[in-house]
């Protein structure tokens, strides 16, 4: 049985209004969190905020993105400062979106990487392949280069949640299978015992995201290196109640 804290993120991504917002909060209040799972739930940053003020600290915050630098003349970003300010103490970064959607390349990531953990943040870091790149059999490579180009700008891993997330997984009901999951999350881990440490490799949260459903968690979270979840579409959803349980 691994020591790893069980860890479940919620990315609401661009979704919700304020009254929408205020009743999920109030549905979360109300979460049983089992004392071996973490969650972290991350709206919108103009809402952090107002989350944040709302919300029990049972449950963390996090934003959905960072730039890489504290302040200065970047329209439409928001820096670490800003949101450890508001209270939130982690954020996403290299979400799939933001990689295919905003073009945010590897070197990007990594730089914002760097300058989250240097502010102090959590950082849960994402990878995953494309369709056309399992298709390939290439999925090993893509996840590793993307996990280096992480790698190379963490000093302290003991914040870091690295997040499995198949991009053909994201959004579309096509969740992997514990199999397909189980199977990337234990290279990913050998990988980092190879290229980081043993210690680190052995007390990394990996996480995976893509289509987790109340009815998919529990035998996804059975798996030996499924450490948690990162939920989209579900955390918005009462059933997000239900994947908190999923390792209890
Ligand atoms: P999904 O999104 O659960 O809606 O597939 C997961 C994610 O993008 O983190």
């Amino acid at each position: 049985m691994s020591s790893r804290k069980f860890f479940v993120g919620g990315n609401w991504k661009m979704n919700g209004d304020k009254k929408s917002v205020g009743e999920l909060v109030t549905s979360l209040n109300g979460a049983n969190v089992p004392p071996n799972t973490e969650v972290v739930c991350a709206p919108p940053s103009i809402y952090l905020d107002f989350v944040r003020q709302k919300l029990d600290q049972k449950i963390c915050v996090a934003a959905q993105n960072c730039y890489k630098v504290a302040k200065g003349a970047f329209t439409g970003e928001i820096s670490p400062a800003m949101i450890k300010d508001c209270g939130a103490t982690w954020v996403i970064l290299g979400h799939s979106e933001r990689r295919h959607v905003f073009g945010e390349s590897d070197e990007l990531i990594g730089q914002k990487v760097a300058h989250a953990l240097a502010e102090g943040l959590g950082v849960i870091a994402c990878i995953g392949e494309k369709l056309d790149e399992r298709e390939a059999g290439i999925t090993e490579k893509v996840v590793f280069d993307q996990t280096k180009a992480i790698a190379d700008n963490v000093k302290d891993w003991s914040k870091v949640v690295l997040a499995y997330e198949p991009v053909w997984a994201i959004g579309t009901g096509k969740t992997a299978t514990p199999q397909q999951a189980q199977e990337v999350h234990e290279k990913l881990r050998s990988w980092l015992k190879t290229h980081v440490s043993e210690p680190v490799s052995q007390a990394i949260r990996i996480i995976y995201g893509g289509s987790v459903t109340g009815a998919n968690c529990k035998e996804l979270a059975g798996q030996a290196d499924v450490d948690g979840f990162l939920v989209g579409g579900a955390s918005l959803k009462p059933e997000f109640l239900d994947i908190i349980q999923a390792k209890k």
